[in-house]
C-alpha cells in the first residue's frame, strides 16, 4: 500500500518563504491570520489527513460505492462517513468562507494546501467535500440572501455537500446542446426534469441532504449557451424558512464503473418535476456555474499536484530501498549487494521530473490561490481586477498543467517500482488510474487550453498575461545584480520575451485563420505552464537563499532548479515548434483519409 505524509515543511516554504502570505494577509487585514493560527489549522489539516483519510485510500479503491437500486441509495466505503464527520466537526469546509455563513474567514490560499493533502491522502473522498466549495461560492456571488443563509450555511458547516450538475448524455463540453427543463410552478418555484450523467457526490449516505445545482432551461430559453438558467435542486425539499420537507422528485438512476477514484460516487441523476430555486438571473446560469467552475478547476489542478506528492513520495523510498545494478561509474555502496536505483540517472531523471514538477506547481498553484484573496479583499478597485485578470489567466495552467503533470508524475513514479509498480500490492497503479481523470473532468485538458488561449489571452488582449509578465520583470530586475541567480534569471528573462513574442505572432496569424487558435492551444498552454514553472523555480532559490532553512534544504532547491532548467524548460522548445507549423500539419489530411 502506499504511504502518505504531508510535505509540510515545503508547504511552508512555499506559503511563507516564496509567497511571503504573512505581508499579504497584513495588507488584506486578515487579522486572524497570525503565523501561529496558520501552523495550527497546516498542523492539524495534515494530522487529519495522515492519520485520517490516507488509511482509506486503498479501502476506497477496493470498496467502490454500493448502488442499492431498489431505493436508489448509495453506500460510500467503510470509514468514509466517520472521515466526513470528523472533517465537518473540524469546521474544515468552512476554512475560508465568510463568518457571516459559519466559516472561518481564513485567507482563500490557505484551502490551497488542504485540498492538496486532503487529495494526497485520499481523492476518492475529497471529491464528496470538493463540489461543496464549488457550490458555496456560486451561492455566494449569485444567490438571493435567504438562500445563502438556508443553504450557503449548511455547505459551509458541512451538514449537507454540493454538487454540480450539468453534463447530459449528449452534452458534455458544448453545454449549449442541455436539455434538462425548468417549468416555473407560479409560486417562486421551479419544477426540473432531466437526466444529468456523471454527477460527482449525486447521491450518498455522508449527509442527510445534498444540494444539487442543476443546468436547466426555462421554457421561453433562447437557443444555445444564452438560455441556460441555474437552479438549487435538494434531496429533501426545503422551505424559505429553512424547514425541511418531503423527498424530491430526484433519484440516482445507477453509478458508474470506472478506472479510478473507484470510491467516488459518480451517479446519472434523474430530475422527475424536482422542486427548485432559480439562483441569480433567468438565463444567465452559465455566469453563475462558471463561479462555480472556476472554484472547481483549481482545485482539480490541486488533485493532480496532490497525487504527483504522494506518488513521488513513495517511489523515492522504494529508490532508496531497491538494491539492482552498480552505478556506471563504480559501485556506490560496496558494502551492499548491489546499489539502490537512485544511483542511476534514468531513476534520478524520473525522480527529479517528480520533485521539480512538484514543488514549482505549489508555487504556482498557491500564488494562484492568493489572488482569490487579493480579488476580494484588495484595497482598490485597481488591485482587485489586476488579482482577478491574473487569476483567470492562471486557472486553465493550473488545472490542465498540474493535472497532466499529475499522470506524467504518478507514471514516473509507477516506473521506479518496475513490474512492482504494475501490482496492486504497493498501490503505485491505484494513484496512476486516480490521476486520470484530472485531466478530464471539470473541461478537459484541450478546452482548458482553448480557455487559455482563446478567451483569456485572444479576446481579453492578454491582461492576465501582462501582469504575470509584469512580475517577470520586476522580479529579473530585482535580481539583476544577484550573480548567484543569473544562471536562472538570464534564460528566465528571454523565455518571458519568447513567450510575448509568441503570442501576438499567434494573435496576428489567427485575425486571417481562425484555425490557428485551436491548433496552437494545447502546445500554448504547456509552454505558457513550463515558462511560469521557471519564474517559480527561479523565485524559490531566491527565498530559499535568503532563508532560514538549512544548507541541505537550500542546495537541494538550487540543484532542482538547475534540473528543471536543464531538462524540462527545454520542453517549451518542442510546443514553440509547434505552434509555428500552424493549423496545416493538423487539418491537411481530409476527414474521410484518417483510415485511407
Ligand atoms: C468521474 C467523472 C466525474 C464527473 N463529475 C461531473 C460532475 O460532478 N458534474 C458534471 O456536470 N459533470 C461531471 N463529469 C463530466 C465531465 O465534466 C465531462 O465528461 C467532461 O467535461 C467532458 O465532456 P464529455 O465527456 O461529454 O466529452 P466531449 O465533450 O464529448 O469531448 C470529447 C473530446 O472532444 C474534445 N472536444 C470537445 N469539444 C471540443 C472543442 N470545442 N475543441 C477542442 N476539443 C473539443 C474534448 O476535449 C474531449 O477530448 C464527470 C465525468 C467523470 C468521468
Amino acid at each position: 500500500m502506499s504511504s502518505y505524509s504531508a510535505p509540510l515543511r515545503d508547504i511552508r516554504f512555499a506559503l511563507f518563504d516564496v509567497l511571503d502570505v504573512e505581508s499579504s494577509f497584513r495588507h488584506l487585514r486578515f487579522e486572524d491570520a497570525g503565523r501561529e493560527t496558520v501552523d495550527a489549522v497546516l498542523d492539524e489539516a495534515a494530522r487529519f489527513c495522515d492519520t485520517v483519510l490516507a488509511p482509506l485510500n486503498r479501502v476506497g479503491d477496493e470498496f467502490g460505492v454500493r448502488y442499492d437500486k431498489d431505493d436508489g441509495s448509495v453506500t460510500t466505503a467503510p470509514g468514509f462517513r466517520d472521515a466526513y464527520v470528523q472533517f465537518s466537526d473540524g469546521g474544515w469546509g468552512g476554512l475560508a468562507a465568510p463568518t457571516a455563513y459559519g466559516g472561518m474567514g481564513l485567507p482563500h490560499v490557505l484551502g490551497m494546501p488542504l485540498e492538496e493533502m486532503i487529495d494526497a491522502a485520499n481523492l476518492a473522498w475529497g471529491n464528496f467535500p470538493l463540489l461543496s466549495h464549488g457550490a458555496a461560492s456560486a451561492l455566494l456571488h449569485h444567490g438571493e440572501e435567504w438562500q445563502r443563509e438556508v443553504f450557503l450555511t449548511k455547505l459551509v458547516s458541512g451538514e449537507w455537500t454540493g454538487t454540480m450538475c450539468l453534463t447530459e448524455p449528449h452534452c458534455g463540453t458544448d453545454l449549449g446542446l442541455l436539455k434538462t427543463r425548468a417549468e416555473p410552478n407560479g409560486d417562486g418555484t421551479h419544477s426540473i426534469t432531466g437526466t444529468k450523467i456523471f454527477i460527482t457526490a449525486g447521491e450518498h449516505d455522508l449527509t442527510p441532504n445534498i444540494v444539487h445545482l442543476v443546468l436547466a432551461r426555462l421554457p421561453d430559453a433562447p437557443a444555445g449557451s444564452k438560455g441556460i438558467s441555474l437552479f438549487i435542486v435538494p434531496k429533501f425539499q426545503v422551505a424559505r424558512d429553512g424547514t425541511q420537507g418531503a423527498r424530491n422528485a430526484l433519484r440516482c438512476g445507477a453509478v458508474e464503473h470506472k478506472m479510478g477514484i473507484h470510491a467516488s460516487a459518480t451517479c446519472v441523476m434523474n430530475f422527475d418535476g424536482a422542486q427548485g430555486y432559480l439562483i441569480g438571473q433567468p438565463h444567465k446560469g452559465l455566469a453563475a456555474m462558471f463561479t462555480m467552475m472556476n472554484t472547481a478547476r483549481i482545485g482539480v489542478g490541486m488533485q493532480g499536484l496532490g497525487l504527483s506528492e504522494r506518488a513521488y513520495q513513495n517511489a523515492l523510498r522504494y529508490s532508496r530501498e531497491r538494491l539492482q545494478s552498480r552505478a556506471l561509474s563504480g559501485a556506490k555502496f560496496p558494502g551492499k549487494p548491489a546499489d539502490p536505483i537512485i544511483v542511476q540517472p534514468d531513476v534520478r531523471r524520473m525522480l527529479l521530473t517528480c520533485k521539480a514538477l512538484i514543488e514549482g506547481g505549489r508555487a504556482l498553484s498557491y500564488h494562484a490561490g492568493l489572488q482569490v484573496d487579493i480579488a476580494t479583499h484588495g484595497a482598490s478597485e485597481a488591485e482587485r481586477k489586476q488579482a482577478d485578470d491574473l487569476l483567470g489567466f492562471l486557472t486553465p495552467i493550473v488545472k490542465a498543467c498540474l493535472t497532466e503533470w499529475g499522470v506524467e508524475c504518478t507514471y514516473h513514479a509507477l516506473q521506479c517500482y518496475g513490474g512492482h509498480g504494475y501490482i496492486a500490492e504497493h498501490g503505485m497503479e491505484q494513484l496512476a488510474r486516480d490521476a486520470r481523470i484530472t485531466t478530464l473532468y471539470e473541461g478537459t485538458t484541450g478546452i482548458q487550453a482553448l480557455d487559455l488561449m482563446g478567451r483569456k489571452t485572444m479576446q481579453l488582449q492578454g491582461a492576465g498575461l501582462k501582469v504575470f509578465l509584469g512580475l517577470v520583470q520586476s522580479f529579473c530586475e530585482e535580481q539583476a545584480g544577484n550573480a548567484a541567480l543569473a544562471e536562472f534569471v538570464a534564460p528566465l528573462r528571454e523565455k518571458a520575451g519568447e513567450w510575448q513574442a509568441l503570442t501576438l505572432s499567434i494573435g496576428k496569424r489567427a485575425m486571417s485563420d481562425p484555425e490557428e487558435i485551436g491548433a496552437a492551444a494545447y502546445d500554448y498552454l504547456f509552454y505558457s505552464g513550463y515558462v511560469a514553472l521557471a519564474y517559480w523555480w527561479a523565485r524559490s532559490v531566491a527565498a530559499a537563499d535568503v532563508s532560514s532553512q538549512p544548507q541541505a534544504f537550500k542546495d537541494a532547491k538550487r540543484e532542482t532548479a538547475r534540473f528543471y532548467f536543464a531538462r524540462l524548460l527545454s520542453r517549451t522548445l518542442a510546443h514553440k515548434a509547434a505552434i509555428d507549423s500552424g493549423p496545416a500539419p493538423l487539418l491537411a489530411l481530409d476527414e474521410a483519409a484518417f483510415d485511407a
